[in-house]
């Protein structure tokens, strides 16, 4: 079977990690700000906060902008589950706003008119997260613009979306937002087995995203209650954190695959302009980008006009591994015990009835994309 998505591995990763392991440190110690320090200064951003995954990075992220009990906090439907858990995580309400029907990113029209009635009734978001589909940047201009009007801040969940940029800015550097978020699992573009990453240019958030990766401890005198310069193991927790830490042995990996960041992209992008090419014959709606966006290409979704669980499980007997990004999240049954109902938010509903996500990594063969094409010319 030809998976949606798989890593790739080099003998470069293999050593970097292996060098770890053979190493002083294995957890958090000096490889891992080497890789924070990397990625920031790839983005443009003026700090990272590398934790064990993207989820914790979310959470660290509301957690900083001090989301709440009694917050509301606004995402997409059309996402992985983990962009409106953070909320919850910090007892603070989700609400969805619905997706544009081209680019199936977060709307603004919706966003427009949701926010309009929330002001009425006082019931304005404190936190919205954007989330950048399939590697394609949301419209952040017009969400800052109404993020000035409304006062809400903005973490952009980039987990899709390194190496893309918006407008010829780099996607993390933070420009449209207050936080942007990584994901380094590993069917993301790049890898560290699990892991992620939060960006920012505000140090406070930085500070105290680190202080809540662990534990809520700090070493720092200037905020210790009771510092005494005589006792040199003395530490303080001064607030509830996690133990959210990545590892040197992640660090390591995350910084070898990072040389190849724009090798994976490039492959990426070849691979997409080889389906839009063959595919356009078919019945089927290849991925629409929006003006001023260089998607970093995390997922090739198409709409099927067909009957799409018939397609789907064809496609899967002839060895393609297609998938389906997202069941709206409002659909879980978890958020429908919340309160959430089937019809709330149509568009996201609509795509999620079509869309179909082909296989995309660069390491997928010519022979494997042709594979790929003629059976889904020949199911069609
Ligand atoms: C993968 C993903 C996450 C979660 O990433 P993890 O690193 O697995 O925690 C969050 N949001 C989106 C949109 C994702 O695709």
């Amino acid at each position: 079977m030809i998976p949606y998505g798989h890593q790739n591995i080099d003998d470069d990763d293999i050593k970097a990690v292996t060098d770890v392991l053979s190493s002083e440190w294995i957890t958090q110690g000096p490889i891992t700000p080497k890789f924070e320090e990397l990625i920031a200064d790839y983005c443009g951003a003026g700090f990272g906060v590398a934790v064990n995954s993207a989820t914790s990075a979310l959470h660290l992220a509301c957690l900083s902008l001090d989301v709440g009990p009694g917050d509301y906090v606004w995402t997409s439907p059309n996402t992985f589950v983990a962009s409106a858990n953070c909320a919850l995580y910090c007892g603070a309400k989700i609400d969805f706003v619905d997706i544009d029907p081209f680019t199936y990113n977060m709307s603004i029209e919706e966003l427009e008119r949701k926010l309009e009635s929330a002001d009425k009734e006082g019931k304005l978001p404190k936190v919205i997260i954007p989330v950048h589909f399939a590697g394609q940047s949301c419209d952040m201009k017009s969400i800052k613009r109404l993020a000035e009007i409304y006062e809400f801040k903005i973490i952009e969940d980039a987990s899709h979306a390194i190496g893309g940029k918006y407008f010829g800015s780099v996607i993390g550097d933070c420009k449209y937002s207050d936080i942007t978020v990584f994901s380094f699992h590993p069917v993301k573009i790049i890898t560290t087995g699990e892991g992620g990453m939060a960006v920012t240019n505000n140090f406070d958030l930085a500070d105290k995203m680190s202080r809540l990766r662990s534990h809520g401890i700090t070493r720092d005198k200037k905020v210790m209650n009771n510092y005494n310069k005589e006792e040199q193991w003395y530490y303080e927790q001064i607030q509830l954190g996690f133990n959210y830490r990545m590892t040197d042995i992640q660090a390591a990996l995350g910084i070898s695959q990072f040389k190849r960041l724009h090798s994976f992209i490039d492959k990426r992008k070849e691979l997409v302009s080889n389906y839009n090419d063959k595919l356009c014959e078919l019945s089927v709606i290849t991925p629409f980008v929006g003006d001023g966006i260089d998607p970093a290409w995390h997922l090739y979704v198409i709409k099927v006009l067909g009957e799409r669980t018939h397609i789907f499980e064809l496609m899967r007997k002839m060895g393609v591994g297609v998938n389906v990004h997202y069941i709206p999240v409002h659909f879980q049954p978890y958020y429908q015990k919340l309160g959430f109902k089937m019809g709330q938010f149509p568009e996201a509903e609509n795509y999620y009835k079509q869309a179909l996500s082909l296989p995309l990594f660069p390491g997928l063969l010519p022979e494997q994309q042709e594979h790929v094409i003629d059976s889904l010319e020949r199911v069609i």
